[in-house]
């Protein structure tokens, strides 16, 4: 994702401490008092501009949603999304997923969500890539038992590689789709890489798999 320096993001995050935690390392095991309710928490993985947590929540307003981004210049517009829909059940972190443990207690999130993750390409930079086994090992250590992470992608190789990643790890495919826009698959939320790459012709491919009891 490209993105440009935007001095003015560091006050506006600051400014709209209730949507974008600024200390999230304090609210390990106490994200169901942020907020305010039991109700399930569903995050999602390298966020972006947001446009799928809020609308998300929305929709779901029994479930409580965070979204994850390292970027301050990209958050900042997933933070603007979440102002402008004035709704307690999303939050934001600008934090690297490498620290999901730092900020999560075991069993505290209930559903990952990764849509169109940096596919990293380069063989050496596999351990970059958030389908990776390191990072299965992270949300196992976050998730309820038997969690699920819901990912789709326009790029092949790493939707292949993710299928791999997952069959090796021992993870159950739930559901999957080579062509997400063509199937009977109902309530997709269109992120804003999906409404890109949609809209050039490419297929979304898309899986939901689980992890085992
Ligand atoms: N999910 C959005 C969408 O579908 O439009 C954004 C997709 S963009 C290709 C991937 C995003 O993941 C980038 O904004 C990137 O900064 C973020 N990201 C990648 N690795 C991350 C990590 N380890 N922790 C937090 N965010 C990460």
């Amino acid at each position: 994702m490209r993105f440009r320096n935007k001095p003015w993001a560091t006050d506006f995050i600051a400014e709209n401490s209730f949507y974008c935690i600024p200390d999230p390392e304090n609210q390990k095991g106490k994200w169901n008092e942020i907020f305010g309710n039991n109700n399930p928490i569903h995050i999602e993985v390298g966020t972006g501009k947001g446009t799928f947590v809020t609308e998300m929540a929305k929709a779901n307003p029994t479930i409580n949603y965070i979204g994850i981004e390292l970027f301050e210049s990209v958050i900042v517009k997933a933070l603007e999304k979440a102002v402008a829909a004035d709704i307690p059940n999303v939050k934001l972190l600008n934090v690297n997923a490498q620290k999901l443990a730092d900020y999560f207690e075991a069993g505290e999130v209930d559903r990952v969500y990764l849509n169109f993750s940096d596919p990293w390409p380069k063989t050496r930079h596999e351990k970059r890539r958030l389908t990776y086994k390191g990072f299965l090992d992270l949300y196992k250590e976050v998730l309820v038992p038997q969690g699920e992470i819901h990912f789709k992608t326009d790029n092949r190789g790493l939707f292949e590689y993710s299928l791999m990643s997952f069959s090796e790890y021992g993870l159950l495919l739930k559901y999957v789709s080579l062509d997400l826009h063509n199937s009977e698959f109902e309530g997709n939320i269109m992120t804003e890489y999906e409404e890109k790459f949609s809209s050039k012709g490419f297929p979304i491919y898309r899986c939901e798999v689980k992890y085992p009891e």
